[in-house]
């Protein structure tokens, strides 16, 4: 535990969820409808200087991250994308041209998705830019995939590969020259892809016990299934699916790829559990990096570090 985790414990006992929804601790609220289906919910902020620098990312990719990062917690219970809401706090002084392009960004991913912009909320900030979104999807009732279904047994499966925006953000930060694999890394750092259309087949697919979408960091997300589920987790380390392009910018750097791998965050990759006779049936691609123990604990296989991933505070 932490003091982000146990500010929101502390809220979650102060604030009982009605009886039938499903309120704080998974990546979306859900919210039973009587036409068969379920309302999903999720709202984000990202406030400059603590996600993102002014100097380091582009509108465009600012507006693009900002919806997919959000429209990724849909996907992660395997809904529908609905809606969004786009509430901005803009300091003056902003370049010019700079809304113009956030915009174009949240649109860009916006049409490719299907999201629609449904409303949101302006105003002037005195100091920093503060982007808050709010996200709205739909899934069957009851076949939404939850943090708080894997069961002892289980695979622990990922999709895509974990670690790039990590490094990409690394090779921001310590202005590493745009070597061949450089732009793949940073790509995936600022263009995350929100893996809703993978989510939804999982969601379809008989058993997968539980889900939810890598923003801290492996290291840290695995721990909120474990304790959602009450169950313990052992993490083979060197199945972890890594990038040739991550592998080639380590290599280069001197750097350990699991280091990005299991601590860094917003991959937006999708994390799931699955009955082990389930598996050849998931038609979505995939590894298969752990399984579900009993044990209350997560080991790590193959490493001496432990990994925690990203935290606020
Ligand atoms: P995610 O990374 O998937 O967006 P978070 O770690 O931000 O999830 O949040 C975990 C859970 O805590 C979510 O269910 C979220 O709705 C809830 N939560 C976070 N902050 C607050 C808050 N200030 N008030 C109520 N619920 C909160
Ligand atoms: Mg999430």
């Amino acid at each position: 535990m932490n003091g982000e985790f146990e500010f929101i414990a502390g809220i979650r006992k102060m604030f009982p969820v009605p009886q039938g929804m499903l309120g704080i601790g998974d990546d979306c609220a859900v919210i039973p409808q009587e036409d068969g289906m379920e309302t999903l919910v999720s709202t984000d902020m990202l406030v400059e200087g603590s996600h993102f620098l002014l100097e380091d990312i582009g509108p465009r990719q600012l507006g693009w991250k900002s919806a997919a990062a959000n429209f990724s917690d849909i996907a992660a219970m395997g809904g529908s994308p609905v809606g969004s809401f786009l509430a901005l706090a803009l300091p003056s002084g902003l370049p010019q041209g700079w809304t113009d392009a956030f915009l174009t960004g949240f649109k860009e991913i916006s049409d490719k998705y299907g999201f629609a912009l449904l409303g949101g909320d302006t105003t002037a900030s005195k100091d920093r830019l503060c982007i808050c979104v709010t996200v709205l999807g739909r899934a069957v009732r009851g076949r939404s995939l939850k943090r708080s279904g894997a069961r002892p047994g289980d695979l622990v499966c990922m999709t895509g590969t974990a670690g790039d925006s990590a490094a990409g953000l690394y090779a921001i930060l310590h202005s590493i020259p745009r070597e061949e694999e450089v732009p793949y890394l940073t790509g995936r750092h600022y263009l995350p892809t929100p893996r809703i259309k993978e989510g939804m087949m999982l969601a379809s697919t008989a058993g997968i016990h539980s889900m939810m979408d890598i923003s801290d960091g492996i290291g840290s997300d695995l721990r909120h299934i474990m304790e959602e589920s009450g169950t313990g987790m052992e993490i083979d380390l060197n199945s972890m699916p890594l990038s040739k392009e991550l592998k080639q910018f380590c290599r280069k750097n001197g750097l350990d790829p699991f280091d990005f791998a299991a601590d860094g965050g917003e991959d937006y990759e999708l994390l799931f559990t699955a009955d082990p006779s389930a598996e050849a049936a998931i038609q979505v691609q995939h590894s298969v990096i752990g399984k579900v123990t009993d044990t209350g604990e997560l080991v790590w296989k193959g490493t001496d570090k432990d990994f925690k991933g990203f935290r606020h505070f």
